[in-house]
């Protein structure tokens, strides 16, 4: 069941895409659209989504007949991602994810970086 922090938070990662996109990352009113939208996935979090939920992956990308993202550009999607969320998190820095949803950003970005590396040891003898 969806609750409706989800439809919020959607609309709020939304609100804080665009305006990261027309005003830059450095402008007040982005970075508080962005903490919005932190604690906003952060209550979805809370409710039982996940951050997959409120970040769904666009129609184009599910159904494009290109190849899949690289383990390294996951890796590095994760390393955004998280570096993002900890700027705006005020309770979680680098090293330490202190939220729900800055604790799920650090687990993913650690398991792909775990891939990564592994999939590079097994090329490398
Ligand atoms: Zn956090």
């Amino acid at each position: 069941m969806v609750h409706p922090s989800l439809p919020y938070a959607r609309a709020a990662r939304h609100r804080a895409a665009r305006a990261l996109t027309t005003l830059g990352s450095a402008h007040p009113r982005a970075l508080r659209l962005l903490a919005i939208a932190a604690g906003a996935a952060a209550r979805a979090w809370d409710h039982g989504h996940r951050v997959a939920d409120t970040h769904p992956a666009p129609f184009h990308w599910r159904r494009r007949k290109e190849p899949l993202p690289t383990l390294y550009e996951l890796y590095m999607a994760a390393d955004r991602a998280h570096r993002a969320h900890h700027a705006v998190c005020g309770r979680c820095t680098a090293d330490h994810p202190d939220c729900p949803a800055g604790r799920q950003l650090h687990d993913e970005f650690v398991q792909r970086q775990d891939a990564y590396l592994a999939a590079q040891k097994k090329r490398r003898p």
